[in-house]
């Protein structure tokens, strides 16, 4: 029995939102996570909570005031009187306008601030918010995938509680809009391992390194296609470790971004899931107050298998190989197992190209002020939390919406400054988040690598998507019948 006590934020709502047809993020893949691992058995061994959504107010400790205005009004029917806002913020292409889009931030957000909220009070050692890791997002623009950045948003959280504070990406993209949040301040450490090179979203460079009092917190490791568990390892462990031992973080947050594994609809990585919850194992054993959460994914299947065996791996619960019945077993088929195989495909990190950088940045590390402390002005007041009404020991009673109505807004959520940029850094007690872009960035859409390009019209993938979620269900009844 796990002596670490975990949360895990979930709202069954979420998978319900659809970002459009052939569009590769799909929501849905957290319903299959959350099922699989309710099928599994794992989530006795956590406290399960229902997130609060997450305030227009608590979205404005980051983003700006119009931006978050902008997505709680926008809708597919009303998105024409918004042209030019919809370019402003970039809510279109990769980031389109879809039904329920704000409810969806706020659910991802919640869930986010929430295992702060866990984390601060000491009530749980690691919380899990699958829905959460959307790491693209920026101030006042919505980026790959990305429309709230609940990652900032939470770290804003723990920087009450918490002097230093490290982030770990390794979605196979860039963590830019984590990384640009904290470029300048050494409260924060992020590091990223991401493919580089003519790839979304052209950030994170080896010799991006933060600037000024945050100069050498950001760290970067560029990869090339075809990375594989080993290669992985050879490099992620040997800096962790470098980075905990010089930065000696309060909390660390982990993206566990899924579009790094082998077979992702848009990635070019070749992990398994044992070699991209190796990162999950590793930084559990440093017993640091953990928040682990989601992000990209695009071959759902694979998603829903890598978080929830990395979800055993925080409870540690041993999973069989042989997957368990779930509501969507016939995604898994034909071998209905948990783990994948990776593929034959060229490795393109050569072992010298791996230790070169590797050395470069544990030499960063090595110059690195130890463990640096930042006078603590005022503390702002905690977020909601949810110990006094939220938890759920039985993942299948909610919260009724009634109830969730009753509940009173934070008296710090109430407070009703103009003075925007300046309530921002009065409240998170760092510098001005910069919020012109810092590099003109030579952006590919998110999608320019997509191997299902789309080609037909939208009535058709439309009729498309529904004639596939019928074949499903069919096959199901049949398996069932049989
Ligand atoms: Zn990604």
């Amino acid at each position: 029995m796990s002596r670490r006590k975990v949360a895990y934020f979930y709202d069954n709502e979420v998978g319900n939102h659809f970002y459009g047809a052939n569009h590769p993020m799909k929501p849905h893949r957290m319903r299959m996570t959350h099922n699989l691992i309710l099928n599994y058995g794992i989530y006795k061994k956590m406290q399960i909570f229902r997130p609060r959504k997450a305030t227009d107010l608590e979205l404005t400790n980051f983003h700006s005031d119009d931006y978050i205005k902008f997505l709680k009004l926008v809708t597919p029917d009303n998105m024409n009187d918004y042209a030019k806002e919809i370019a402003k913020f970039n809510v279109r292409e990769d980031c389109p306008v879809f039904d329920g889009m704000y409810n969806f931030c706020q659910i991802s957000s919640g869930g986010s601030i929430g295992c702060a909220v866990k984390i601060n009070s000491g009530e749980s050692d690691v919380a899990v918010n699958w829905a959460g890791g959307l790491h693209h997002a920026k101030k006042s623009e919505a980026s790959g995938f990305c429309y709230t950045n609940d990652i900032v948003l939470a770290i804003l959280e723990l920087l009450k509680h918490h002097q230093r504070v490290l982030y770990i990406d390794i979605d196979i993209h860039h963590g830019d809009g984590v990384e640009e949040a904290f470029y300048t301040t050494d409260r924060v450490m992020t590091v990223s391992f991401h493919k580089f090179g003519d790839y979304f979203p052209g950030t994170g460079d080896v010799k991006d390194l933060g600037a000024g009092k945050g100069k050498n917190y950001s760290l970067n490791f560029p990869l090339k296609d075809g990375i594989d568990d080993e290669s992985y390892q050879s490099i992620f462990k040997p800096i962790m470790q470098a980075v905990m031992d010089f930065y000696r973080p309060g909390a660390v947050v982990l993206q566990c971004g899924a579009d790094s594994l082998t077979g992702d609809r848009l990635g070019c990585f070749n992990l398994t899931l044992r070699g991209h919850a190796q990162c999950v194992e590793f930084m559990k054993k440093f017993n640091v107050p953990l928040i682990v959460l989601g992000g990209g994914g695009y071959t759902i299947k694979n998603v829903a298998r890598c978080w929830t065996y990395e979800t055993s791996i925080l409870v540690d619960s041993e999973l069989t190989d042989e997957l368990p019945y779930n509501d969507y077993l016939e995604y898994y088929g034909p071998e209905y197992r948990l783990h994948i195989t990776p593929n034959n495909m060229e490795n393109q990190n050569s072992k010298d190209y791996l230790e070169k950088l590797k050395i470069n940045l544990l030499e960063i590390l090595r110059n690195l002020n130890h463990a640096p402390s930042a006078p603590q002005t005022e503390i702002p007041p905690d977020a909601f939390n949810y110990s006094d009404d939220e938890e759920d020991e039985d993942p299948d009673i909610r919260v009724s919406e009634a109830e969730r109505d009753k509940r009173i807004s934070h008296p710090a959520e109430l407070s009703d400054s103009e003075d925007e940029d300046g309530r921002k850094n009065e409240s998170n007690g760092l510098e001005a988040t910069p919020t012109q872009r810092r590099t003109s960035r030579n952006q590919v859409p998110i999608t320019a690598y997509d191997k299902e390009k789309p080609i037909y019209d939208i009535k058709f993938q439309r009729r498309q998507q529904f004639d596939e979620d019928v074949e499903m269900k069919l096959k199901k009844k049949k398996k069932k019948k049989n």
